[in-house]
């Protein structure tokens, strides 16, 4: 039987699809140390967040066939590395993405009503707080969604009923294709900073998006209005936010993800009262985390099967190099 390795425990559902399949082994724990030892003797690795799979990890690896991630976004995998070395590399689209964007909107709705602050102050005895108004309406407020995505399009969805105002920038998109109520799609990215209540990321992780919102974006933005990040943290110039939250630039963010994961505890973003911040769970439902494993667990087993898995980037280019050598 052929051996796979997960990086980290996954759920239960993820588990019943490998047994009677493959051979299946834990990591102690999800460092590139301790995975990469490991690797050298398996045929497939399924990773949840974690670990970055390197290219001297992959090419250490000489029966690996397969790495399957329990989500969508693929950025902790060197997605060429594995192409070279005939690597199939997918991921689970699809469960999840509801649930990443009922966060974002979560996120938006907090922010605007200020939940956490107040909770805080009533706890504290401050009741008086309410005279601070600091809850503001969202209805006729702009949301700027930057990626028009699996994920955008949803919370543009949810958002539009609530009374919001919703802008979209997408360049790779053509507006005709897009049939969603009420969305002004814009080329316009600066405008759309510009005049944004809430900005709402949505695209994934790559060298061209990496820093995608840096000091100039931010410099953009309306000292009122709040960002949200539920996409990768590496998205945002960190340093740069922390500057804008610091300065009273932007009103305030919520953050799913960041540029570290966890990030230290010194980090500046738990001393700020204007940033909410979750563990990098938009994806983390309890609905979600089942599905995720036995998706990715499926793919691992078609992949190692013969077969094509539900998505990945690189099937076809590792095909055809199979083929032609
Ligand atoms: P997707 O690939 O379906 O959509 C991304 C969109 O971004 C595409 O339409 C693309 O054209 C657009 N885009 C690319 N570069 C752009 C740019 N420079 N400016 C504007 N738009 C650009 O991706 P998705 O499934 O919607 O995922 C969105 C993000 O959410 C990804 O970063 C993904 O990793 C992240 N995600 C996070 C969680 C979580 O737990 N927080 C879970 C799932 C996905």
């Amino acid at each position: 039987m052929k051996k796979v390795l997960l990086a980290e425990p996954i759920d239960e559902a993820g588990i019943k699809v490998l047994e009677g399949k493959v051979d299946f082994l834990i990591s102690p724990d999800p460092s590139g140390e301790s995975v990469g030892q490991l690797l050298k003797e398996v045929q497939g690795l399924i990773v949840r967040t974690a670990t970055k799979v390197t290219r001297s990890m992959i090419e250490s690896a000489p029966h690996l066939e397969v790495i399957s991630r329990t989500g969508g976004g693929l950025d902790n995998v060197d997605i060429e590395a594995a192409t070279e070395s005939g690597v199939v590399v997918c991921g689970v689209k699809g469960p999840q993405d509801r649930f990443v964007a009922e966060l974002a909107v979560t996120l938006i709705l907090a922010l605007s009503k200020q939940i956490f602050y107040l909770n805080s102050e009533v706890r504290k005895g401050n009741f008086k707080s309410r005279y601070e108004y600091r809850p503001m309406g969202l209805f006729g407020k702009r949301v700027g969604l930057i990626g028009l995505g699996r994920i955008g399009r949803i919370v543009a969805g949810i958002c539009h009923p609530l009374g919001l105002e919703v802008w979209g920038y997408d360049p790779y998109l053509n507006p005709e294709d897009l049939h969603l109520p009420g969305l002004v799609f814009t080329k316009e990215r600066e405008e759309m900073f510009k005049t944004s209540d809430f900005l709402s990321v949505h695209v994934p992780l790559s060298s061209e998006t990496q820093g995608l919102i840096g000091r100039k974006e931010l410099s953009w933005m309306k000292p009122t209005a709040f960002l949200i990040n539920t996409s990768r943290g590496e998205i945002i110039d960190e340093p740069a936010l922390i500057e804008a939250l610091q300065q009273g630039k932007i009103a305030g963010a919520g953050l799913d993800v960041f540029a570290k994961e966890p990030p230290e505890t010194s980090h500046p973003f738990f001393q700020m009262e204007n940033v909410i911040l979750t563990p990098h769970t938009g994806a983390l439902t309890r609905d979600a985390v089942a599905q995720l494993a036995e998706g990715a667990a499926q793919n691992a087993v078609d992949v190692l099967e013969g077969r094509k898995p539900s998505y990945s980037i690189n099937w076809d280019e590792v095909v055809r190099k199979k083929t032609k050598g």
